[in-house]
């Protein structure tokens, strides 16, 4: 969130920073107000007050880094402060959720990723530390099997790895099940197919259920051998 105050009467608020040349009215005194896109707060109406442009500012948006993207519904209120247009502010916040969303891969695929990363780059430890603390010891042996798969198959760094949500709602469970496959960089021959059950640590933190994934690479490994 980006802290401002209204430039007549000084009363403070916040707004996301994709509140970038949106239309702001002071709650206090009504003053209508907007961020330009340097973050400047700026009296009177925004030079384009529509969703198309609004829509096409992810340059702006990103040299923004300094402030926090990472916002919540629990923010909104705080931005309807000084979003008089309510209704249409919660609109233009859903759809840019939408957009936020769909570019950026969530925590659980990307905990995916980095596990399947790690048996790439050859990083037991790495991947020991991926796992819940009670499923350390499962977490090596599941690291040489993986290992032993990704050597077979020849998957460099350049591999592609696509987590998908198999089992579980990352919003409310506590356990999920990952499919995660690993295919090679510009072909689709003989991609692997890697289970991945992940738990939410007391961190928050999605890690690896080591023990059940042992079991789930164990019996998948062994209609191959016949
Ligand atoms: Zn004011």
């Amino acid at each position: 969130m980006i802290p401002i105050e209204c430039p007549k009467c000084g009363r403070g608020g916040s707004v996301p920073p994709d509140r970038l040349n949106a239309r702001l009215v002071c709650k206090a005194c009504h003053t209508v107000f907007h961020l330009d896109n340097t973050g400047r707060m700026v009296l009177g109406e925004p030079e384009s007050f529509d969703m198309k442009t609004n829509k096409s500012r992810a340059d702006e948006v990103s040299s923004l880094a300094d402030f926090d993207l990472a916002q919540t519904w629990n923010d909104i209120p705080a931005a309807m402060k000084y979003g008089v247009p309510g209704v249409l502010l919660a609109v233009i916040l859903y759809l840019n959720f939408g957009s936020m969303i769909s570019s950026g891969k969530a925590e659980h695929e990307n905990r995916a990723e980095a596990i399947l990363k790690s048996v790439i780059s050859n990083n037991k430890s790495k991947f020991v530390a991926f796992a819940t603390p009670d499923s350390a010891e499962s977490a090596e042996s599941l690291f040489d099997l993986l290992h032993g798969d990704v050597e077979k198959g020849q998957f460099g760094s350049d591999a592609l790895i696509s987590p998908q949500l198999f089992n579980g709602a990352p919003e409310k469970d506590s356990d999920l099940t990952m499919l995660v496959v690993v295919s090679k960089n510009g072909g689709t021959e003989g991609p692997m197919t890697v289970t991945i059950p992940l738990k939410k640590g007391s961190s928050g933190d999605w890690l690896l259920d080591a023990t059940s994934a042992l079991t789930a690479a164990q019996s998948a490994a062994t209609p191959k051998k016949k």
